[in-house]
């Protein structure tokens, strides 16, 4: 599987597109209010098949009503009610914590599409597409252009097509290529620590700082914010206003992605076996407010196991529970420390400890034990 993302040119005859994903929009808001009336009335959960058939019968029962909905091929209508059955699902699970929401008709929405929806040009000389792949798809009869920014590898399975709050419109591709970079291994294995005030910790003494522009440009949404809310409701002025404040969202979700990713590929580069904590993020949100959610650790961390299995390395979480804080690498002797102490000195070996790099070390060390790595070298730092 590999997904790569284009813009797609903004252009009028997106408006096509905004159609078909609003109608997909409204078949997720119909069976999700059907499945809610049901349950409310103590009648059993609807499944996917009988929510296909019910679509089917539908439509064809009430051409007047539900006409719109032939205006999307059929299975990109089945691909929603799939997604929903798959929210319900991972809910009956306890996956997730609450069942499928009603999705606003102001926000955008996304809609994926079988090899019957797209067909992608074949380019011809002169042309500036790349590959076997050109830079132009056609979607249901109609011809898009959009920036072939990088080739696309392999069959093509689905295509999604969202738009996101400035109108822009962006076509995920998913195919069937695998992308691997086996490179000579480094026979290094690291733990990290992961904190606020320093994001990343190495048990190799190295410290990963969190990027000012974090806070810095939360700032800036916040003022974008705080100026759409003085404009007056249905103004030109309103909607230039939020247009800003969704161009500042989006610069700092695209700064944050960026940071993750060369994070992310430095570290999988320089090691072997990467040992994490389980996240516990409302414990440290209890600690640290809503700072957390800025660094988006959960987001990172899904980056980086990606990269690894991508370069046949290993990552690997312990057990949150299990203490790495308080206790001293050197001679495992349980201190009790307040948050605020940085450094600390062991009573019982008399070594000095850095606080987060005490903890990455231990981090590294109940890995390699729990999870029995072999041949590599167990990045500590000397110093510590
Ligand atoms: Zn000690």
């Amino acid at each position: 599987m590999y997904t790569t993302k284009y813009k797609l040119f903004r252009v009028p005859r997106n408006r096509h597109l905004k159609r078909k994903t609003w109608i997909a929009h409204t078949i997720w808001n119909y069976f999700l209010g059907w499945q809610r009336t049901r349950y409310s009335l103590g009648l059993p959960y609807m499944s996917y098949k009988e929510m296909s058939r019910e679509f089917t019968i539908l439509r064809n029962s009430h051409p007047d009503i539900f006409s719109h909905w032939r205006e999307l091929d059929s299975w990109a209508a089945r691909q929603v009610l799939k997604r929903l059955d798959l929210g319900y699902d991972r809910f009956f699970k306890k996956i997730a914590k609450r069942p499928p929401k009603f999705r606003s008709v102001r926000k955008p929405y996304s809609l994926t599409m079988c090899p019957s929806g797209y067909k992608f040009a074949v380019p011809v000389a002169g042309d500036k597409g790349f590959g076997i792949y050109s830079d132009r798809v056609t979607i249901m009869g109609k011809s898009y252009r959009f920036n072939l920014s990088r080739p696309i590898f392999g069959k093509i399975k689905t295509v999604t097509i969202k738009e996101d709050a400035l109108g822009d419109f962006y076509m995920t591709v998913v195919t069937n290529h695998i992308h691997s970079h086996l490179k000579p291994m480094t026979g290094n294995a690291a733990g990290f620590d992961m904190g606020v005030k320093t994001m990343l910790t190495c048990s190799n003494g190295k410290q990963y700082e969190s990027p000012h522009f974090y806070t810095e440009s939360i700032d800036k949404v916040r003022t974008a914010n705080r100026q759409l809310s003085t404009k007056q409701r249905g103004s030109n002025n309103r909607e230039r206003a939020r247009h800003h404040h969704a161009r500042m969202h989006r610069k700092v979700q695209r700064q944050r992605e960026d940071h993750h990713w060369k994070l992310a590929l430095e570290l999988v580069r320089r090691f072997d076996v990467l040992f994490f904590e389980t996240l516990n993020l409302d414990g440290m949100k209890r600690l640290w407010g809503r700072k957390v959610s800025d660094i988006g650790f959960y987001a990172f961390l899904q980056k980086v196991e990606w990269q690894a299995k991508k370069r046949g390395k290993r990552v690997e979480y312990i057990n949150q529970w299990q203490p790495t804080t308080s206790v001293c690498h050197v001679c495992k002797a349980r201190v009790s420390l307040e948050l605020s102490d940085r450094t600390w000195t062991c009573k019982h070996c008399n070594t000095h400890h850095d606080r987060d790099i005490n903890a990455a070390i231990n981090i590294l060390q109940v890995g390699a034990s729990t999870f029995g790595v072999e041949n590599v070298r167990l990045a500590i730092a000397s110093g510590s």
